[in-house]
């Protein structure tokens, strides 16, 4: 007999995270994780070396100094900031620990983050996945599925895979539909990038409101996904029970150095965001110019979705060879890895993240000429 697991976990399906090798191809560019073509602040590698030489030192167990230098930055109370050692996906993992019970029911958009589901089932509890055939986070549709069960709501403000996001007075019309006590997780990865007026990153609902969460990440625009770093903005009695419930050590003084280091270098995240912006606009515009469908997307990636013969009707007999999947394979063997979505409901589609100058433009030479074009 083997030891049984509680109720959901089985019902996992492993992470798949993205590739990083090619089998025989050199010149490899990852472009598959949403990582940062400009790397790390040179100013957190420093203070990461620096924090090195103290080794056999437990760190510091609260973060402060990082819980301050973020408190810096964005004006909030440390008190109301915990950070995690592995990342955002931990943050959100103890929130599901923290809050979920066997039958609680947890909403969150069909074609959204996968780690939302493995939070959900590996407390017991059952997903309700949000229609969004419109591949963008539909409130009404959501509002529509709340019963009294609800316990959870998780949102990826901009949304990974699709790249679209939800305005801050639709955010406060999906927060108005919650009671009171049901949690709005607004993960919030992608905030730095996005460039819009009528966006807001999470920072004034959770001011606001004592039922919503922002989580926040190290790992895109800060370029530091190896040290996995992650942070929430949460209410008083949330930050109780993540610090109840966290690792006592959770994050390492080096973790905590590069990270303080790295959020203060403002100058840093501003190149990010404009090489971001500039290499965004033409992706989109000469994936499109070969026929190719790309969502207009406000993050740091773009969704491109081929025809296949699945979807019929409109698209032509000759186009049918085109399928996501050949040109994942065509680009493969070009050295160019970008990122199935399958696993997300979107088997037509590729996620691009936005790489280099060349990478970006070799993406475009390799798919004109896999197009025909
Ligand atoms: C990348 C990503 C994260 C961040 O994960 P880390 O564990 O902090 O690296 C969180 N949410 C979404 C939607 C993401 O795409």
């Amino acid at each position: 007999m083997t030891l049984t697991p509680k109720p959901g976990v089985l019902d996992i399906t492993p992470y798949v995270a993205g590739r990083a090798g090619l089998a025989g191809v050199e010149h490899v560019v990852k472009l598959s994780s949403n990582e940062s073509p400009l790397g790390p602040s040179p100013l957190a590698v420093e203070a990461l070396l620096k924090a090195a030489h103290d080794l056999e030192l437990y760190p510091e167990g609260s973060a402060q100094i990082l819980r301050e230098a973020i408190g810096d930055v964005y004006g909030l109370d440390p008190a109301r900031i915990v950070v995690s050692g592995d990342g955002s996906d931990a943050i959100l993992t103890m929130l599901a620990n923290g809050y979920l019970r066997p039958g609680d029911e947890v909403l969150y958009s069909e074609h959204d983050f996968i780690l939302y589901k493995i939070a959900t089932l590996a407390n017991s509890a059952t997903p309700v996945e949000i229609p969004d055939p419109k591949l963008r986070f539909d409130v009404d549709a959501a509002l529509a599925r709340v019963t009294p069960k609800t316990r959870m709501v998780f949102i990826a403000n901009p949304n990974n895979p699709t790249g679209s996001y939800i305005s801050h007075e639709e955010m406060r019309r999906l927060h108005a539909g919650l009671s009171p006590d049901t949690m709005l997780v607004i993960d919030s990865a992608y905030s730095e990038y996005v460039r819009k007026n009528d966006y807001e990153a999470g920072i004034e609902m959770v001011s606001r409101y004592p039922n919503v969460v922002m989580t926040r990440t190290f790992s895109k625009i800060h370029g530091l996904a190896g040290m996995r770093i992650g942070w929430t903005y949460a209410p008083a009695s949330v930050c109780d029970v993540l610090n109840r419930i966290r690792g006592p050590f959770n994050v390492s003084m080096m973790q905590q150095y590069a990270g303080a280091a790295a959020i203060r270098d403002r100058a840093h995240v501003e190149r990010s965001v404009a090489h971001n912006e500039q290499w965004k606009t033409y992706l989109t515009d000469e994936i499109r110019k070969l026929g190719l469908t790309v969502n207009e997307s406000v993050a740091n990636f773009v969704l491109i979705q081929f025809p296949s013969p699945s979807s019929s009707g409109a698209v032509g007999q000759k186009n049918s060879e085109k399928s996501s999947a050949k040109a994942d394979a065509f680009l493969g063997s070009k050295g160019l890895i970008l990122r199935g979505v399958a696993g997300y409901g979107l088997p037509d589609a590729l996620r691009l993240t936005i790489g280099s100058a060349e990478a970006n433009e070799r993406v475009v030479a390799a798919l004109r000429e896999f197009m025909g074009r």
